[in-house]
């Protein structure tokens, strides 16, 4: 790692990338399918780090609350994974998808079986287990993020799920067709009630990196000192995001970025240095593969900087 960062507050080395990635003057449009999120600001931008002690560096919008989408995947597939471990794998995969991320044509190959929990039909499968696991669904995942993040305010947003869920033609689609395979067991109507409620939770950048830390730190929870993931379900959610978070552009992060990590269509990016931090940057405006122009721009310019990333 370049010496002047490892010594150095990140403080100072996220004001330069905000101010490196703001005078670019990137664009990118809000997503505009769920319509509650294109009245989103688009000029928002905000990272935080935090690093595996603990320390939360973070500059611009980076304590306001926004939509965290598909990154909440992320964070229910490490609720179900210890639960069910390795046989998990027998309902979605974990190999890359290289299509987007409600992509049905791939589904119809593979006999119902997702290609990896990071697209929406993977997503749906698990989802689908925390449903028939807990009564209460969503409120076990705001319970779990709350619990890993010490926070007592994680919730959803009421008006973004609706919107969702009215505009779901397509993710029920996905169950229906699953269900038609056996591997969805609940109720699609209500499977996709819990998704849309779980897509429509709000994390600020720094709320998030906390949850991430997770992941940074092989499992072990640094507030609670819980190790919720072995240290092997760690590796492989790290493995699962390097290869599969950014759907058809996860290639490109990997080569211009290089971190496991997970975006959203709300225009989060969460990203981990296994070891070392993680890292969150939310700005809404999306390149055409639906991820954040300028988030997928300033993590390339961290791991840049700092000359390391994983490999
Ligand atoms: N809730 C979104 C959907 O299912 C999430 C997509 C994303 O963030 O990539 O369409």
């Amino acid at each position: 790692m370049n010496e002047f960062y490892h010594t150095m507050n990140y403080k100072k080395l996220l004001v330069e990338i905000y101010n490196e990635v703001q005078d670019l003057n990137l664009k990118g449009k809000t997503a505009d399918y769920i319509p509650e999120l294109s009245n989103i600001d688009i000029n928002k931008f905000g990272l935080s780090l935090v690093t595996v002690s603990g320390e939360i560096f973070s500059v611009g919008d980076a304590c306001e609350k926004f939509s965290i989408q598909s990154i909440s995947k992320v964070l229910t597939l490490a609720m179900v994974y210890p639960k069910l471990d390795e046989k998990l794998w027998q309902r979605v995969g974990v190999e890359p998808s290289g299509s987007s991320f409600n992509s049905l044509a791939q589904l119809e190959w593979e006999n119902g079986i997702p290609r990896n929990p990071l697209i929406n039909a993977g997503a749906l499968v698990v989802t689908d287990i925390i449903r028939s696991l807990y009564e209460n669904p969503v409120a076990e995942i705001l319970s779990f993020l709350n619990k890993i993040t010490q926070s007592a305010s994680i919730t959803y947003n009421e008006k973004m799920a609706e919107s969702e869920i009215n505009h779901s033609s397509r993710n029920k689609a996905l169950a229906h067709f699953m269900k038609s395979f056996a591997n969805i067991e609940s109720n699609v109507f209500k499977l996709i009630e819990t998704y849309c409620y779980q897509c429509a939770i709000e994390m600020t950048c720094e709320e998030l990196a906390k949850a991430f830390l997770l992941f940074a730190n092989h499992g072990k929870n640094i507030y609670t000192n819980e190790q919720l993931l072995t240290l092997s379900q760690a590796k492989r959610i790290n493995a699962i995001t390097q290869t599969c978070g950014f759907y058809d552009e996860a290639g490109e992060f990997a080569y211009k970025v290089g971190l496991p990590g997970k975006s959203g269509v709300g225009g989060g990016i969460a990203a981990v240095l296994p070891g070392k931090f993680s890292v969150v940057v939310w700005s809404p405006g999306l390149n055409d593969k639906g991820n954040s122009s300028k988030g997928m721009k300033a993590l390339e310019l961290l791991t840049t900087k700092l000359g390391y990333s994983i490999f």
